[in-house]
């Protein structure tokens, strides 16, 4: 009979090792098993201790025929066992090959602000009347030399778990107040910037103090400046979020919430937050494939009603086609982003926007391919 083995690999990190198996599916019953087992509460002593712990398998030889293969492939399908329901993985092509890409990007972000790789789109707002920009959001833009445009939705999750996230969030603000306060001096008028902070920075009450200097540099009043947080983000340290928001709301800074309707913060919890505008996620735009009969006017309908009885701002996002637009219009809401009226684009693209000073969207001749 084979033996099993049990190895210490490093701190938390065991292998188990499983020779002559029949079935590769008998790894994974054995995983579930271990999963299990760990899980279970430890009772006994004065603390009610709970374990988790997640697997990552990888089978010889389709998994790899050499043990350092298998060892990295199975480590590999441990990072991803880590996000899963089960808290298992077998290893599979794909998941090496988004190992990869993810490591490349670890190694490339901290090296990226240095290199002058980042800069910032940003997208406008439009009031919902005159279709005229009332806002811009600053967006961060990466374009690597060999892995070209790296989307946000890419490297913002990473750069915020390798700790970089802060100085990319500082750019974007520099950028972004910046240009607000010198199309304010050219005389365009005063159009709000909304920037993007990350649970990171909210929990840090350094935040304050770079948002102030920011705006004492450049001279732009702090009602111009809007932060956009996610329910998410903020409810990660809801206590730290509510005093850094709170103080920067007292210095005059707006503050928004971003993707509405996604999290599942507690609606108690928005005026502690000092938010005085909601964005509405742009899912509650689109038809409901699984239940098409449900009516796709109904949720956004409740959700805009309750930011009204707030008494908050309410934008939708992510508004894409006329069709989208009519339905929104008999809602009442304040503003409108999306790709109907325009792309994210570059500060000079923004200036010459600003000097037309002319709704956008359609009939508008602005490009919305
Ligand atoms: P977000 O803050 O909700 O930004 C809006 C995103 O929706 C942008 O994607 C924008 O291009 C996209 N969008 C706008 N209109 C439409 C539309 O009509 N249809 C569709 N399908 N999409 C639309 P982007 O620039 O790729 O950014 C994605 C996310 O990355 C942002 O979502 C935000 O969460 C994050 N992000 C971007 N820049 C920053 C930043 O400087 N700091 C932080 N912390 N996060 C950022
Ligand atoms: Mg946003
Ligand atoms: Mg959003």
């Amino acid at each position: 009979m084979n033996a099993w083995m049990v190895a210490r690999w490093s701190d938390d990190e065991f292998a188990v090792l499983l020779p002559g198996l029949v079935f590769p599916e008998e790894a994974v019953y054995m995983a579930r098993s271990i999963v299990a087992t760990v899980a279970a509460p430890c009772t006994g002593s004065a603390a009610h201790l709970r374990l988790s712990a997640a697997i990552g398998i990888a089978v010889a030889p389709s998994d790899g025929d050499n043990p350092a293969t298998l060892m990295r492939h199975a480590a590999v399908a441990e990072h991803a066992g880590r996000m899963s329901v089960e808290h298992l993985v077998r290893f599979e092509l794909s998941l090496s090959q988004e190992a990869e890409g993810r490591l490349l990007i670890e190694q490339q972000l901290p090296l990226a602000l240095e290199r002058g790789e980042f800069s910032v789109a940003f997208q406008p707002e439009v009031d919902a009347a005159s279709h005229r920009i009332v806002g811009l959001e600053a967006l961060a833009r990466w374009h690597h030399p060999v892995l070209g445009e790296v989307p946000p939705v890419r490297f913002i999750p990473i750069a915020e778990e390798i700790g970089v996230i802060a100085e990319i969030g500082q750019f974007v603000l520099r950028s972004a107040v910046r240009h607000a306060a010198q199309w304010r001096s050219d005389g365009l008028g005063d159009v709000r910037v909304a920037v993007n902070v990350s649970a990171h920075q909210l929990t840090d009450r350094s935040l304050v103090a770079v948002v102030l200097e920011c705006l004492d540099e450049t001279g732009l009043p702090a009602h111009l400046l809007e932060l956009e947080v996610t329910e998410s983000a903020a409810m990660v340290d809801a206590q730290a979020a509510a005093e850094v928001l709170g103080e920067l709301a007292r210095q005059g800074v707006t503050i928004s919430l971003d993707d509405f309707g996604t999290g599942y913060s507690n609606i108690g919890k928005l005026h502690n937050l000092a938010v005085s505008t909601i964005k509405i996620d742009r899912s509650f735009l689109l038809e409901d494939e699984a239940n098409p009969a449900a009516d796709p006017g109904a949720l956004l309908h409740a959700v805009v009603t309750l930011g009204r009885n707030l008494g908050l701002r309410v934008i939708a996002e992510g508004v894409e086609t006329e069709e989208q637009l009519n339905r929104l219009q008999t809602q009442g809401l304040d503003a409108y982003q999306g790709f109907l009226f325009s792309r994210p684009v570059p500060a000079a693209e923004i200036l010459r926007l600003l000097r037309e000073d002319r709704p956008l969207g359609s009939g508008s001749g602005i490009q919305i391919a």
